[in-house]
This record gives C-alpha cells, structure tokens and sequence, in this order.
C-alpha cells in the first residue's frame, strides 16, 4: 500500500456512519477532504467536531446530479443503506447508485481522479455459496422490495467495470459486509443499533423470523481501514474485495450478546421475516488478506462496547433535552 499525504479527496455520502469515520481517518492522514451528502440519512453533527478544520469542506449536493470539482480520489459512498430507508423511496435508491456512479465515473474521467465504489455484500443476495468467495456471481431477485438496493449496487459495480475496460478508468471496488459502530442512525432499522437501543431502554428485542438467519459484523474501524488499503493498493488491483468480519453470528445469539452486555431484563419478541432477507451471509476475505494485507482485528464483543457507550450517551442527551 502506498502512503500518500496531501491528496485531494472528494468523499460522496461523507456525512453518513461510514462516511464520516472515512472523513476522520483521511482529515488525520493529511489529506484535504470534500465530504458532499443530501443529508437524506446523513446528517451535519456526524462531521460537526471537522467543520473547524481548515482541510475539511462540507458540500450539500445530491449525486444524482453531475458534480464538477477538482479532486484525486473519490470515495463514492452516497446510498441510504438501511432496509428501512432504501425501502422508504426505491427509484431514488436506484437512482442514487445508478446516477450516481455514472456522474461519479464521469467526474473521475474528467479529472483522470482514481475512485473507489462502497458495494455491498448484497450483490450476492440470499447466496448459495458460503463463505461468499468474489468470484460467485450471486442470487439476486430483480424484482423484491431489497432489489431498488441489490440491483442498483450491482448495476453500479457494472457500470465502473466498464469505465475501466473503455475508458481505462482506475477503479476499486470493495464489497462491504454488515457494519456497525458509533454513529449509525438509532432509527435506521438496522439491526445492530435496533437492537442495542431497545436493551438500553428496557424494551424487548425485536427478532424477524426465528432468528436463525446469520451475519458477520464488522466493526467501523476495522472496514475503514479497508477501504483506504484499498484505495492506495497496487496499480491494476480493481477488486472487487470482500470486505467484512469472518465472524458469523446468527441473529439470535447477536440479541443474546447485546443483552448480556447492555444488562437489564430485556426480553427476545419474534416478528415475522421481511421478504428476501438473506438466511445467510459471510465474506471469505482471502483476497482482501492476499492484496491489502487486511484483516479486521476488533471482536464483536470489543466493537459493541463503545457502539453500546455511543447509543447510551445519545439516549441520555435526547432525554435531557425533553425534561
Ligand atoms: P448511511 O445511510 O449512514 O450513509 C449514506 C450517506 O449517503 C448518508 O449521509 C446519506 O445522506 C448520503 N446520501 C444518500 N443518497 C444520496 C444522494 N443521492 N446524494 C448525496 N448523498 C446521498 O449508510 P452507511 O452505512 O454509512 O453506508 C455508506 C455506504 O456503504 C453506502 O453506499 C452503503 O451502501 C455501503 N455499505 C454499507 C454497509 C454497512 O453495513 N454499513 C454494508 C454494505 C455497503
Ligand atoms: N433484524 C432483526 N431485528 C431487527 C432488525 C433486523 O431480526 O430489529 C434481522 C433482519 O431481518 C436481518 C438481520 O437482522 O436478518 C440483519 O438486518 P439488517 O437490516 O441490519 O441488515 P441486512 O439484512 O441488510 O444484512
């Protein structure tokens, strides 16, 4: 990995969960950042603590539409990523990531910027292979309420294929398993933060179908390790790569370690299962260890303490506020 200082660096949904660690990390590393967002999951007290810093500009901008700026390197990370709210309005999620990437390809072009594509581990939809390996192309249904989301990201990872095959584009693209940390919306229905808030505040936990399914958490600093390995990795690397905590859990035993941790005597309530939601789902991150010399180091025990401390203070201040 090369280790550049003083680079231009235009991150899209910048002041989203993802997005804002990103913005830290880069701010620290020596680096001028562009964070632009429409706020429609994001919001300004994400990246409050760098509007003092001279190398950090906040841009209101939906990437929709075309952006014209001089930068070296783009993070495209602008997508609502929650079930909850890319379900909320569907052709804008597809819009997003689809529009999206050919205005953000279009821009790299122009400035010949490298740029780097936040894809997901959805593009292997409910998957039939396990651990999911890069290589396997995915079980995806065009047509169900995740697809606005699935079908977009899949669209998107097409779309900057094909910029690098015809425009000689240099592109990266990382595929991210479920993550979680500080800063994810308390409301965004993910199931880390839904279950978190609710043991704070003594309310039973909410599992959808009988808890079986599985997923592999990933801890914020860990992923955005990743992704900056990624972006410096070697000339001709595009991925995509797997990135994500080996760590397979099943929903059940998530609830039960959150309980542990958190105390009190919240309870498990099952509800029923949304459509098309994966039965399960882990990275095999053998590329990303070959290529990037990554690996996540934080447990998901280690991950949820400040992810239960960061939940906790935010309750608080919200119940000082209405008394
Ligand atoms: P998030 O919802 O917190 O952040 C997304 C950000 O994009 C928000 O700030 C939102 O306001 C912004 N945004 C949405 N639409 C936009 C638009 N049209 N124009 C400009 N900004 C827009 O979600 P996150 O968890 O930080 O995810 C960031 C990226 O990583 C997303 O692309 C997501 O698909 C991808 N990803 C995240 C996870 C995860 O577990 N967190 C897993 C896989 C992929
Ligand atoms: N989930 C749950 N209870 C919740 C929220 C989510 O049981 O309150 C389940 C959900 O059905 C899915 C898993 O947890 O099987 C992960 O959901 P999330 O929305 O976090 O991510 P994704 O399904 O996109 O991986």
């Amino acid at each position: 990995m090369r280790s550049l200082t003083g680079l231009r660096v235009l991150v899209t949904g910048g002041a989203g969960f993802l997005g804002s660690h990103l913005c830290e990390r880069l701010i620290a590393q020596g680096h001028d950042v562009l964070c632009v967002d429409n706020f429609y999951t994001g919001n300004k007290a994400n990246v409050q603590h760098l509007m003092g810093n001279p190398r950090f500009e906040l841009m209101r901008h939906d990437v929709t539409f075309p952006l014209y700026v001089e930068v070296d390197r783009i993070y495209n990370l602008a997508c609502p990523a929650s079930p909850v709210h890319y379900q909320f309005d569907p052709v804008q999620t597809t819009k997003t990531s689809v529009h999206g990437a050919i205005n953000m390809l279009g821009l790299a072009k122009r400035v010949k910027a490298r740029i780097l594509q936040a894809s997901t581990s959805e593009v292997y939809g409910d998957p039939h292979v396990h651990p999911q390996t890069e290589d396997y192309w995915g079980h995806v249904n065009p047509i169900g309420i995740r697809s606005c989301y699935d079908e977009g990201k899949r669209c998107a990872e097409t779309l900057f294929f094909d910029y690098h095959r015809q425009h000689q584009l240099d592109i990266k693209v990382a595929r991210i398993f479920n993550t979680y940390g500080p800063r994810m919306h308390p409301n965004d229905g993910r199931v880390v933060s839904n279950f978190v808030v609710q043991a704070l505040r003594g309310e039973d936990l909410t599992i959808y179908g009988d808890g079986s399914q599985t997923r592999s958490f990933c801890f914020v600093d860990d992923l955005v390790d990743g992704l900056m390995r990624l972006m410096e990795s070697r000339d001709g690397f595009t991925g995509p790569v797997n990135l994500g905590n080996p760590g397979e859990f099943t929903i059940r035993e998530l609830a039960e370690k959150v309980i542990e941790m958190v105390g009190g005597s919240a309870k498990l309530v099952f509800q029923p299962l949304p459509s098309d939601d994966p039965t399960q789902r882990q990275p095999d991150i053998s590329v990303a260890n070959a290529e990037l010399g990554w690996s996540p180091n934080i447990s998901l025990a280690q991950g949820l303490k400040p992810t239960i401390e960061y939940f906790d203070r935010l309750l608080k201040a919200a119940d000082t506020e209405q008394t």
